[in-house]
């Protein structure tokens, strides 16, 4: 198809009757398609299903019977699993519940209550005046920005690019702002652009001067082993701040939701020594202990690391078909008309990232849903739900069948092309 840019207001108007008619077909048929969550699909799942089977015994490698309390960190078997897997000492990991958006949620709600390294809680600051501020990589995940909604964080957007955060701008804002106390990072295949940060941009995060000198970063590695094109690298955080002579600077998150089973997986937060320390004394008011037999049916379930990599090339032969069809579908019907829409190209991960002309992301995801296709909102996946461009939507393809997918695909650049037209018809 010729570029739509090209038009004469003549030809955009005869083409949108015409796609307008395709569109009222489409709304006659009742179809009800969903590429708005994450979510993996039920074959994904059922890789997982024998995890169901285990454990098969319940007696530690220290003798202690994991059936019973105790055990706040997590059982050592599975920090040692997962330490492997992320190359992170088994004694800096602390294993946490069912999701990481908890230990998330309950990490930035302790240093708000109890500060941290005997520093001023984050909440006092707040109370006097001054507020307390997190840089937000965006397009970025949509529930980091509730959290700090939630907890009143005052949220300062940063532009994402091709290796990381914006680390210009980042460097200067956290030099100039003691009232920036965190940032947050989604490393590799991030959600929902599928950005990889580069060993610089590491290494910067790791270095950086900060006014605050209670800053940190929230490394939400949600998506570290979910390679589907291509295995990216990512160098190891913890070690870089440690090195810059920061070594409590990162609260490091990783979970096995997208890898077993969300929502019923398990969790971790690592730190340094200082900052494991200081979190388990906090969550010892918490809760007794996590759940140690979901630790163990993990740790009885995958074996070693090398066994998780395993499953995930094979969670990666599941999706890259599905991927490879909304690369594909864009490419077919928007790559003639670059400035119409562009997207990104993962390696990896959970999203596609779209973007439209600038203005036309509402209406598309209304066209959509109006025609029986459920989109993530349009500016979710910015601070307070705003994109100032109106332009980014959020694809994710792992739910849907391959069919399911193909056709909400021709839906969704259907409703792009009309809600580009419209906006240049006015
Ligand atoms: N972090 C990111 C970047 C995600 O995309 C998601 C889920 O979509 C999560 C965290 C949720 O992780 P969990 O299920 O461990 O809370």
């Amino acid at each position: 198809m010729a570029s739509l840019t090209t038009l004469s207001k003549e030809d955009l108007e005869d083409l949108h009757s015409s796609l307008w008619n395709i569109y009222k077909q489409e709304q006659t048929k009742d179809l009800h398609l969903n590429m708005s969550r994450g979510k993996p699909s039920a074959e994904q799942l059922d890789l997982s299903v024998e995890l169901l089977q285990f454990p098969k015994s319940y007696t530690l490698a220290d003798g202690t019977d994991a059936r019973n309390y105790g055990v706040l960190q997590g059982i050592g078997e599975c920090r040692r699993l997962f330490g492997d897997l992320l190359d992170i000492p088994a004694g800096q990991i602390i294993m946490g519940g069912n999701a990481s958006l908890n230990l998330m949620f309950d990490t930035l709600a302790f240093l708000f209550l109890f500060g941290t390294e005997r520093k001023k809680p984050w909440a006092d600051e707040r109370a006097q005046g001054r507020p307390v501020k997190f840089l937000c990589p965006v397009p970025g995940y949509d529930r980091h920005f509730t959290i700090c909604e939630e907890l009143g964080v005052e949220m300062i957007p940063v532009p994402l690019l091709s290796d990381g955060p914006d680390m210009d701008l980042v460097t200067r804002l956290v030099k100039e702002d003691e009232q920036i106390k965190g940032i947050w990072c989604v490393p590799l295949h991030s959600n929902p652009q599928g950005v990889c940060y580069s060993d610089k941009t590491v290494d910067t995060l790791a270095s950086m001067t900060t006014a605050a000198d209670d800053f940190r970063i929230f490394w939400d590695n949600a998506y570290g082993v979910h390679h589907i094109y291509e295995e990216v690298p990512l160098k190891n955080i913890l070690k870089a701040c440690e090195k810059a002579g920061y070594p409590n600077r990162c609260y490091y998150f990783f979970s096995t939701s997208k890898i077993t089973f969300p929502g019923a997986g398990v969790s971790l937060i690592a730190s340094s020594p200082d900052n494991v320390k200081e979190l388990l004394g906090h969550m010892s008011a918490q809760t007794i202990s996590h759940d140690k037999l979901n630790q163990l049916r993990h740790v009885q379930f995958f074996g070693t690391s090398e066994n998780i990599h395993n499953h995930m090339t094979k969670l990666a032969a599941l999706l890259k078909p599905k991927f490879d069809i909304v690369l594909q579908k864009l490419q077919d019907g928007l790559g003639a008309s670059p400035p119409v829409a562009s997207w990104s190209h993962p390696k990896g991960g959970y999203f596609v990232s779209l973007n439209v002309f600038p203005g036309c992301a509402k209406r598309t995801v209304a066209l959509a849903k109006e025609a029986g296709v459920t989109l993530t909102g349009a500016g979710a996946s910015y601070p307070y739900g705003k994109d100032p461009k109106d332009s980014n939507i959020r694809i994710a393809p792992s739910y849907p069948s391959v069919g399911e997918l193909s056709q909400a695909m021709d839906i969704l650049i259907l409703c792009v092309k009309l809600a580009y037209i419209e906006n240049k018809l006015g």
